[in-house]
C-alpha cells in the first residue's frame, strides 16, 4: 500500500497490512533532516527536502557534494573514523555533536551505514527535564529492580513503570505476541485520565509483519507528532542503486497512513515503541502513548533503549523460571493423582475420586470424565446428553489417544450447540487400561476475555472509514476467535499427554501384577483339587471298609445285640453314608478344576428345560409354576451348565414354603457392548438374609438343620459357584421382589479360565 499518500484518500483493506512496505517510504518526518552518503569518499547522493532549514543548506546544493565541505573538515573527519568502527547493518547511533554555526543550531547527528552507504541523521537537542537524574543511574536502578522479578507479568509491568518514569508519557504498555502475532496488553502504566488498554486483545493485523520485522530491527521508534507533513527525500531514489533508499533503521523514518490513523484512533498524538525481543525473535513490545505531541531527549531515548535490550536479556530466564514453575506444579498434581491411582481399589473409580485435582491440572473451564457409563463432570462442560455423544465421536475418531482442538466445532459440528459453555477441548484416551477420557474444557475466548472500554460504544470512523479503531480492532478479534477457546499451547498438551503415559504405565503394571497373583492362586486352587481328589479318592477305600465291617456286624450278631447296642450300630452305617455322600461331593468338585470343559454353543432354554424335569422329578412337591426363558444361547460346557441349573431349579423348590411356588429362570441382557448377558433363576421361597449371601457359596455351607428342608451335604452352591468361575463368569444372589431368592450368573464373554 501506498503510504505516502494523504490519509483521507487511502481505500484500506486491513489484510493488505502483511504486504505493505514500511522500509522505503521514500520521507521521513519533520522533526529532524536527514543525509545519504556513499561511505568510500562521503559524497552526498540525498538530502531532505527540509536541509535549508535545518542545516543550512538546500538539497539540491548538497547533492554530489562531500560532507567536509557541508559540515566542516572536523566533522567528517569524526565521521570516518566513526564508519571505520561501525559494522554494517546496525542500528543507528550516537555519531557527533555537531556545533551550531551561522545558519544552523546546534545538532546530535545519528549516522549508520547501510549497502556502502553513510546515513545520517540529524536532530535538535532537547535538554533532559530538571529533576529526573542521569540517565545513566535512572537504567542502572530500573535494572536492579527488574532483577528481582520472578513473573513475566510483575516483570513487564515493572520496565513500563520505569519507562513511563523515564519519559513522562501518559500510557505505557507492554503489549506481548500470541504464537498467530494477535497481542494482549499484560501490563500498564497511565495517567489516571486515559483509559485502560490493559487485557485488551488485537487481531495480528493491528501490527502488520512488515511492521514488526522492521520493529524487530530497531531498538526504538519514535513519532513524536502524528499530524505531521512528511518530507520527502531528494532524489527519491538513491542513484547508486536506482531504487528507494532502505530505510529499516532510520530514527526519522514515515510512519504509515495506517500507523498514524490506528494511533489517532487511540487518542494518542505522539508514539514511542522498543521491541521485546526473545532469543532475536519478538516476543512483545512496549508503547508508549501522549496525548499531545512531544519529543523526547536522545539520552532519555537511548535509556529506554538499554533498558529494552536489558529487559529483553532477561525475559527468557523470566519467563524460563515461570513456566519451569508451572512444570514442578504439573509435576506435582501428576504425583499426587497417581499416588491416588495407586491407593485406589478400582481404578475405573478413581478419576472420579480426584475429580477435582484432575480438572486443576491444566488451565480450563471444565472438566468431563467418562468410565464406561458414568459420566460426571467439574465446572462448565457441554451436558450429559451431549458428552455421551461426543464421547462417543472422540471414540470413532481417535486415533492417537489425545485429542486437542481449539475450536471444536470445526472438526465438530454438533459443538454448536453447546458453544456458550464449551468450545476448547483437551481429551485423553485411557482405553484399554480404563474404560473411557477425561476431557478438559475451554469456554469461549470472547467470553472470558476483559473489554477494558465500553463494548457499547459505536465503531468510531476514522478518515479510514471503520478500520483502525480500537474498537474494531477488538471486533475483529472476536471475529477470528469466535468459536474457540483460548489455544492450548505446547506444555498443556505434552502435560496431558505425560498424564496420559503415567497413568497407562501405572496401570501395565498393576495389570502384570495382577496377572502374577492370578497365576498363583490357579496354581494354589490346582494344588487344591488335586489335593481334594487324592485325599477323597485314597479315604473311599477305607471307608468301604468301615462301612462292609459295620454291616456285616450287623447282619450276623444283630440278634445277640441289645436295642441300644443295635441302635449304634445302625448310626455307625449311617455316618458311614453321610461321609461317603461328602466324600463324593468333594471328589466331584476337585473334579470341576481338574477335568478339560467342553466348551460348545448352547441353547441354553433347551437346557434349563431338561434341567426342570430332571429337578422338578426329584422334589417331592412338584406342582410348582416354572416359567422358564426365553435365555439366550451361549458357549458353554453343556454338562456342567445342565449341573449349575439342576442346583439352582432344585435349590428354588426346596428352600421354598410358599403355598404356590413359583420359579422363574430368565436372562437380562448385555448392560453394554461387550459385557455378558446375565442368567437367573428366581424362587418365591424363604429367602437368604444378606449377612449369608456369600456364605451360602461355601464348601458344605447349610443355614438349617441337617434335615430341615429336605436334608443335603451343602456342597451344591459351592460346585455351581465353581463351574460358573470355571467358565469365567461369577454368581451372586440378589433378593427376590416380593421375596425369595434370585440367584444370577454370567458366563464370561470371551475368553475361560
Ligand atoms: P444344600 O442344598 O445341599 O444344603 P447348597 O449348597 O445347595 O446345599 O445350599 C447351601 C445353603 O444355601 C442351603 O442349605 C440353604 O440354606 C441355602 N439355600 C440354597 N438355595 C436357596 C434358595 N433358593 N433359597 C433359600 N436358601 C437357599
Amino acid at each position: 500500500m501506498g503510504a505516502e499518500q494523504s490519509p483521507g484518500t487511502i481505500r484500506f483493506d486491513p489484510t493488505d497490512c502483511d504486504r505493505m512496505v514500511v522500509h522505503q517510504p521514500g520521507q521521513i518526518q519533520p522533526h529532524g533532516a536527514l543525509l545519504v552518503a556513499r561511505a568510500a569518499d562521503l559524497v552526498v547522493l540525498q538530502a531532505s527536502a527540509n536541509t535549508r532549514r535545518r542545516l543550512g543548506f538546500d538539497p539540491g546544493d548538497a547533492q554530489g557534494r562531500r560532507l567536509d565541505d557541508l559540515l566542516g573538515h572536523l566533522a567528517a573527519e569524526v565521521l570516518r573514523s566513526f564508519l571505520a568502527r561501525e559494522s554494517s547493518d546496525v542500528g543507528p547511533r550516537y555519531a557527533l555533536d555537531l556545533p551550531p554555526v551561522e545558519g544552523r543550531e546546534r545538532l546530535d547527528v545519528t549516522g549508520h551505514a547501510r549497502d556502502g552507504l553513510l546515513i545520517l541523521e540529524f536532530e535538535e537537542p532537547t535538554a533532559i527535564p530538571p529533576g529526573l537524574g542521569d540517565p545513566y543511574s535512572m537504567v542502572s536502578e530500573a535494572v536492579r529492580g527488574l532483577q528481582s522479578m520472578q513473573g513475566v507479568v510483575e516483570f513487564c509491568q515493572a520496565t513500563v513503570e520505569a519507562v513511563r518514569r523515564f519519559t513522562g508519557f501518559d500510557r505505557v504498555i507492554a503489549y506481548r505476541f500470541a504464537a498467530d502475532f494477535s497481542g494482549r496488553v499484560i501490563a500498564e502504566s497511565r495517567d489516571p485520565g486515559f483509559d485502560s488498554l490493559l487485557d485488551q486483545r488485537f487481531p495480528a493485523g493491528d501490527v502488520p509483519r512488515p511492521a514488526r520485522e522492521v520493529m524487530a530491527r530497531n531498538w526504538l521508534r519514535l513519532v513524536p507528532d502524528i499530524d505531521y507533513e512528511p518530507v520527502p527525500l531528494i532524489p527519491r531514489d538513491n542513484p547508486l542503486t536506482g531504487r528507494p533508499l532502505d530505510m529499516s533503521y532510520c530514527l526519522l523514518r514515515h510512519a504509515s497512513g495506517v500507523c498514524t490513523t490506528y494511533l489517532r484512533n487511540f487518542g494518542t498524538a505522539c508514539l514511542m515503541t522498543m521491541p521485546l525481543l526473545r532469543g532475536g525473535e519478538l516476543w512483545g513490545m512496549v508503547t508508549c502513548h501522549h496525548r499531545r505531541p512531544r519529543t523526547v531527549p536522545f539520552a532519555l531515548r537511548a535509556a529506554c533503549e538499554l533498558l529494552a535490550q536489558v529487559a529483553s536479556l532477561h525475559l527468557a530466564s523470566i519467563e524460563d523460571r515461570e513456566t519451569m514453575g508451572e512444570r514442578l506444579k504439573r509435576s506435582s498434581a501428576r504425583d499426587q493423582l497417581l499416588a491416588g491411582l495407586d491407593r485406589s481399589a478400582d481404578p475405573s473409580s478413581w478419576p472420579f475420586d480426584a475429580a477435582r485435582t484432575l480438572a486443576g491440572y491444566l488451565p480450563s473451564d471444565g472438566l468431563a470424565i467418562r468410565m464406561g457409563e458414568r459420566i460426571e463432570t467439574v465446572g462448565s462442560t457441554p451436558d450429559e446428553a451431549r458428552l455421551a455423544d461426543l464421547f462417543r465421536w472422540l471414540d470413532q475418531h481417535d486415533r492417537a489417544g489425545l485429542f486437542a482442538r481449539d475450536g471444536l466445532e470445526d472438526v465438530y459440528p454438533e459443538a454448536r450447540s453447546f458453544a456458550d459453555r464449551a468450545c476448547g477441548l483437551l481429551a485423553i484416551d485411557l482405553k484399554p487400561w480404563l474404560p473411557g477420557w477425561l476431557a478438559w474444557f475451554r469456554r469461549e475466548q470472547v467470553e472470558t476475555v476483559a473489554w477494558a472500554g465500553d463494548p457499547r460504544k459505536p465503531v468510531e470512523l476514522g478518515p479510514m472509514g471503520e478500520y483502525l479503531s480500537p474498537r474494531r480492532s477488538f471486533e475483529r478479534w472476536v471475529e477470528a476467535v469466535r468459536g474457540k477457546g483460548t489455544p492450548w499451547t505446547t506444555p498443556e498438551v505434552d502435560a496431558a499427554r505425560i498424564l496420559r503415559e503415567s497413568v497407562i504405565d501405572r496401570l501395565r503394571a498393576r495389570g502384570q501384577q495382577q496377572d502374577r497373583l492370578l497365576a498363583d492362586l490357579s496354581a494354589r486352587k490346582e494344588e487344591a483339587d488335586s489335593f481334594a481328589y487324592m485325599a477323597s479318592h485314597d479315604l473311599k477305600e477305607p471307608l468301604r471298609g468301615i462301612h462292609r465291617y459295620a454291616h456285616f456286624l450287623a447282619e450276623r450278631a444283630g440278634t445277640k445285640l441289645d436295642p441300644d447296642e443295635r441302635d449304634r450300630l445302625s448310626g455307625l452305617l449311617r455316618l458311614a453314608d453321610r461321609m461317603g455322600g461328602l466324600i463324593e461331593s468333594l471328589l466331584h468338585l476337585s473334579q470341576i478344576g481338574r477335568l478339560e470343559l467342553e466348551i460348545r454353543e448352547c441353547d441354553l432354554d433347551t437346557l434349563a428345560a431338561e434341567a426342570a424335569e430332571i429337578a422338578a422329578s426329584r422334589v417331592a412337591d412338584a406342582r410348582a409354576e416354572l416359567e422358564l426363558g426365553p435365555l439366550p444361547v451361549l458357549s458353554c460346557d453343556r454338562g456342567w451348565l445342565l449341573e449349575v441349573f439342576v442346583n439352582l431349579i432344585t435349590n428354588a423348590l426346596k428352600y421354598n414354603d410358599s403355598p404356590q411356588k413359583r420359579v422363574q429362570v430368565g436372562h437380562r441382557p448385555p448392560a453394554a457392548a461387550g459385557e455378558p448377558p446375565i442368567v437367573f433363576v428366581r424362587d418365591n421361597g424363604i429367602g437368604i438374609p444378606e449377612r449369608h449371601r456369600e456364605a451360602v457359596f461355601g464348601m458344605f455351607r447349610r443355614l438349617h438343620g441337617r434335615e430341615a428342608y429336605g436334608g443335603g451335604a451343602g456342597a451344591g452352591l459351592a460346585i455351581v459357584r465353581k463351574i460358573v468361575e470355571r467358565h469365567g463368569g461369577r454368581i451372586w444372589v440378589e433378593p427376590s421382589p416380593g421375596g425369595g431368592s434370585t440367584f444370577c450368573f454370567t458366563l464370561a464373554p470371551g475368553g475361560l479360565t
